[in-house]
């Protein structure tokens, strides 16, 4: 027997909220090597999170909004650690667990750490949540300022902005949205509003009256000791003042308690806030720490600030690594007060520290260094390179040689995942069951046992691919979606599935922890799908993949082929491309948070109604672009049908980002041989300055194509949009020509 050699994880470690400590968690133990042994895996709400310190300068028109937005997939990916883009709902501290807003399986741990950040208080002020903008989260808040730009139409009439909370952030956001929308909306009238007697009550006098100098040199009108009472769609409205007319209201109010912290059986302050001991363990749960604003300290509060949460980070990383190996944590002993920079929305700045209060432009530029120094530390092409060989440095492999821990671990039928996992996820699995499926998985047999109906035929295709996320629920969803693209590419309705499954080793619990996240999505996608699970098989291996043998049925007549295309026909492509090439920037570190995430969700969109749409207008070419890429997959078509094609490749549908990432030569590892493969047998002519490389990207979960008779292209493409793909357009045309691609 073949025994391999395997460094298992013993413990997970999960991090809830991509907070300015949790950052510095996830850089700080990757560059310490305090990895081994440990799989960690942040769970964030946002792929891209802005920074504080910057975002009223970009609101202001100092910073572009790429310079103040954190990418935390590449950090996790440079890091070897999981990222996994939800909402976490809700925790069970007793059996470990995290719970999801979007229903996948629980997350268990066996450490845990919090950094999720505080939200606007006063949100249950009458109209605040329909009328008003919160500064949280960040990135909305500047999407609603770019919403509002969009639909405003300035029209001589002043624009009234009101900012509630004359806190240091309410000012910052005066200033910004003057420096923004000053000349750009003139005439505008700006009013901050504090419900204390004073602004910035938290600073010294001094910084107070510079801000209140600024404010009034800028025409911005301050509103003291009103509290906002309520809100509608035209006005602000106080007990003991009249309602102010408003035509964009700023909820600029301090911190309150998340709403998750209600549902977490956590030991909290009065406040609502996670109570904390001194080394940012949670009160009555040694497993569990957290930091930032959504703590207080037994001892005394920290105000919310940044400043607080930046300087937990160091001592987070060093506690969360002290207490998995069985070290005592050190006690953080926070400053007495921090160093505050106010922009005043030009190149100036107020710093407020105790009884200390400058101004100026150099103060200004002390900020800009300070947040700067700060950015790059987590900018993706600045991280240190990992050493391969190492152990944190996990990225690419998930479970590396250690001489020390070795486990022999068998191969054959001896590498399956133990019975006892096994059967524990199999049965809390939700499968979506057929009258036609005899024998399936929750009957005790050797094999499924289908009927298939009278004048139906049987479809079948497997497909499969390694883990290109370590968001292993997700990764279900798109291994499952992927394969039942080439059952509608058949005219077919996917049936049931069988499914198998490559982990790699790790302890029993964290094996359970994957299986469980990896199945929960195949079957929510089969539930959603209407396709029976009825068994599989599992083993282990040196990285996470999946492999989806799929049953379909079909009449005979409405069977979709790859021939049947005519000269003259227009050929529809039904989803964008770029999915390789964007999975590739992302394993370099080179793609942007959003367009990884525009892609994952493309990736999600079932091939299921658009096969619909082409079965109700008696499509007979179809098939889907998947590795091969879009002119590998349309070169089967054309020589199953005899002709050739004309693409007009700026047509062709791409995701964000494709542009940028060809500028700089990046494309998956398969790109060079599907581009090989169709050169070697067909003529490929390519129009001067014609860059072709989106149409040898692999796909994975590409979209259908179609040959569509030219007097029905635009209604095939309207009823497309109709059903959810609103980037389906006509690539080109089918010619004559054999074997001749023509490019323009
Ligand atoms: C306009 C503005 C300007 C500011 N300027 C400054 C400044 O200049 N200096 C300063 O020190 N402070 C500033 N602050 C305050 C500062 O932003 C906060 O104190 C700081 O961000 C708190 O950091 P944190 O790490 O606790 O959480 P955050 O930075 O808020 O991070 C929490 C993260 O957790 C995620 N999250 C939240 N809930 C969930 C969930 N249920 N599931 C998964 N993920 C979740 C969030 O999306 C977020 O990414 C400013 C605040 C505002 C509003």
């Amino acid at each position: 027997m073949i025994m391999n050699h395997a460094s298992p994880f013993k413990k997970d470690l999960v991090l809830v909220g991509g907070g300015h400590s949790h950052v510095q968690v996830i850089r700080m133990l990757a560059m310490k090597k305090a990895l081994r042994g440990i799989r960690v895996t942040l769970i964030s709400d946002e792929s891209t999170v802005c920074y504080s310190g910057m975002l009223p300068g970009c609101l202001a028109g100092l910073y572009r909004p790429d310079e103040m937005e954190m990418e935390l997939r590449p950090l996790c990916a440079w890091a070897g650690i999981r990222f996994i883009q939800a909402r976490v709902a809700g925790l069970d501290p007793a059996m470990q667990q995290v719970f999801f807003e979007d229903g996948r399986p629980p997350l268990a741990y066996d450490t845990l750490s919090i950094n999720i950040g505080s939200i606007p208080r006063g949100m249950d002020t009458s109209g605040v949540r329909e009328h008003a903008v919160p500064t949280r989260p960040l990135g909305k808040l500047l999407r609603r300022v770019h919403q509002f730009e969009g639909n405003h139409r300035a029209d001589g009439q002043p624009l009234r902005i009101v900012i509630a909370g004359g806190g240091a952030a309410g000012a910052e956001l005066a200033f910004a949205m003057n420096a923004r929308w000053g000349e750009r909306f003139a005439p505008i009238r700006i009013t901050l509003v504090e419900s204390q007697s004073t602004l910035l009550t938290g600073h010294n006098p001094r910084v107070a009256r510079i801000i209140g100098r600024y404010l009034e040199e800028k025409g911005i009108t301050c509103l003291t000791g009103q509290r906002v009472a309520g809100v509608d769609e035209m006005e602000v409205h106080f007990e003991g003042h009249p309602s102010l007319p408003c035509d964009f209201l700023l909820w600029a109010t301090g911190g309150a308690p998340p709403v998750l912290l209600g549902k977490t059986n956590l030991d909290t302050s009065d406040a609502g806030f996670i109570r904390v001991r001194p080394t940012l363990q949670v009160t009555g749960h040694e497993n569990i720490f957290a930091a930032g604003d959504c703590i207080e300290f037994e001892s005394r509060p920290l105000p919310k600030s940044g400043v607080y949460a930046v300087r937990e980070g160091p001592f987070l990383a060093r506690n969360i690594h002290a207490f998995m190996e069985n070290r005592s944590p050190v006690p953080y002993k926070p400053q007495a007060s921090a160093l505050a920079l106010l922009m005043t929305g030009t190149r100036n700045a107020v710093a407020s520290r105790r009884h200390i209060a400058f101004h100026g432009a150099w103060v200004w530029r002390l900020k800009d260094w300070i947040d700067r120094r700060w950015m790059r530390k987590f900018e993706p092409s600045l991280l240190p390179p990992m050493d391969p060989a190492d152990d944190s440095s996990r990225a690419v492999k998930e479970a590396d040689g250690d001489p020390d821990e070795a486990a022999m671990r068998c191969a054959g039928c001896g590498a399956k995942v133990g019975s006892t996992v096994l059967t524990g996820v199999l049965d809390e699995l939700e499968v979506y069951n057929r009258e036609d499926v005899r024998i399936g998985l929750h009957d005790a047999d050797d094999a499924a046992l289908l009927e298939i109906p009278s004048g139906r035929s049987l479809v079948q295709t497997v497909d499969g691919f390694r883990a290109f996320t370590g968001d292993l629920h997700l990764f279900g969803r798109i291994a499952l979606v992927h394969a039942a693209s080439d059952l509608y590419a058949m005219g077919a309705d996917p049936h049931s599935a069988l499914v198998t499954v490559t982990l790699p080793y790790a302890e029993k619990h964290l094996v359970a922890n994957d299986l469980r996240q990896l199945m929960g999505g195949i079957a929510e996608e089969a539930r959603r799908l209407r396709i029976t699970l009825l068994g599989g098989h599992t083993s282990e291996g040196s990285e996470t993949a999946v492999s989806v043998t799929m049953n379909g049925l079909t009449g005979s007549d409405s069977v979709f082929r790859k021939g049947g295309l005519r000269p003259g026909d227009g050929l529809v492509l039904a989803k964008p491309v770029g999915t390789g090439i964007i999975l590739a920037a992302d394993m370099h570190l080179k793609a942007r948070g959003r367009w990884v995430d525009e892609v994952l969700e493309g990736m999600l969109q079932s091939n299921g109604e658009a096969a619909r749409v082409l079965a109700q207008t008696c499509i007979p070419a179809v098939t889907d672009v998947t590795g091969f890429g879009l002119a590998g997959h349309l070169a089967e078509m054309l020589e199953a049908s005899g002709t050739g094609a004309e693409i007009e490749v700026d047509r062709v549908p791409r995701y964000e980002g494709i542009k940028e990432c060809i500028a700089t030569g990046l494309e998956s590892t398969l790109a060079p041989s599907n581009r090989e493969h169709l050169q070697k047998r067909w003529q490929v002519e390519a129009a001067p300055g014609v860059t072709d490389a989106i149409l040898y990207d692999p796909q994975t979960s590409g979209g259908l194509l179609a040959g569509v008779p030219s007097a029905r292209i635009d209604e095939v493409i309207s009823k497309l949009r109709d059903a959810g793909y609103e980037k389906a357009a006509c690539i080109g045309r089918v010619t004559d020509r054999m074997r001749h691609l023509k490019m323009f």
